[in-house]
């Protein structure tokens, strides 16, 4: 679908943590948005010549609004215009933008690729929250994806129950958090994601989709090349 002009009205919003927060935009004109699932939008920040991109985490399947992931410590103009939107307030933004997603399994490499392996840092679970769930519930993928989600502190986290749920659910679908500052009493991955990755083994065949910041997404393609993975099959989406 081309990007189009939205109009829309600030329907909910939901604080995770002092970090992390998501909000979510009805929409009014025009009503509904077709998108694929990884795209993002460009918010304009009003009195400013500023747009501001942000993932859309709600999947696909939700047409009529679309749900955002904010990271509130950069407070620019992005954050700091998303952090004082009240319920009611209307916004403005082109939709949908991107072309990160997952590979179509009608193209050479699409078809190569037998899993599919998520990596994000911090807000960079947006585009793999949309991409997760609509790979698993609407399109009923059952190739073997695992993801690996790194964040600093234990207290940072969010989305583990709902992710928790979806490893139950879907036994195709298995989740690493990775914390970078964890306390004593977190037993399992610390450090940076390259470091849970390498003593994971590598899962064959498998397409990388990497979204965050570009020194991870630098670092990990610099780990799956040196592992030989083929260029090809590692995306990414770099935020900042
Ligand atoms: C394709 C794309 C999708 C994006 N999706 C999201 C998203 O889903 N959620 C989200 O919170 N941000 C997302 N971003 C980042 C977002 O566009 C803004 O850059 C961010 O909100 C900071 O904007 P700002 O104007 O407040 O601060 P700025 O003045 O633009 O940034 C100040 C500094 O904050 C740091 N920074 C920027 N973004 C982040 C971040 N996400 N986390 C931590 N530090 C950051 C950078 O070092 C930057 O130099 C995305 C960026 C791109 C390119």
């Amino acid at each position: 679908m081309p990007p189009q002009q939205y109009t829309a009205k600030v329907s909910d919003s939901l604080e995770y943590n002092q970090k992390f927060y998501s909000i979510t935009f009805e929409l009014v004109e025009p009503h509904t948005l077709s998108f694929k699932a990884g795209q993002y939008i460009l918010l304009n920040v009003p009195g400013t010549e500023q747009k501001k991109s942000y993932s859309i985490v709600s999947p696909p399947s939700l047409d009529h609004a679309v749900e955002l992931l904010v990271d509130n410590t950069p407070r620019g103009y992005g954050t700091r215009y998303l952090g004082s939107l009240r319920p009611g307030d209307s916004v403005s933004f082109l939709a949908p933008v991107g072309m990160f997603g997952i590979e179509s399994q009608e193209t050479e490499i699409g078809q190569q690729e037998k899993a599919l392996v998520f990596v994000a840092t911090g807000s960079g679970i947006s585009a793999l929250h949309s991409i997760i769930l609509d790979q698993l519930q609407n399109k009923h993928d059952a190739r073997k994806m695992v993801l690996y989600w790194g964040l600093r502190y234990t207290q940072d986290s969010f989305w583990i129950q709902e992710f928790q749920e979806l490893e139950k659910t879907f036994s195709n679908f298995s989740l690493h958090l990775v914390f970078s500052q964890a306390g004593d009493d977190w037993t399992l991955c610390r450090g940076r994601v390259t470091d849970c990755l390498s003593v994971h083994p590598m899962v064959e065949y498998a397409g990388y989709y990497l979204c965050g910041n570009g020194g991870m997404i630098k670092e990990v393609q610099q780990l799956l090349l040196a592992r030989g993975v083929k260029q090809e099959h590692i995306h990414h989406e770099k935020f900042f």
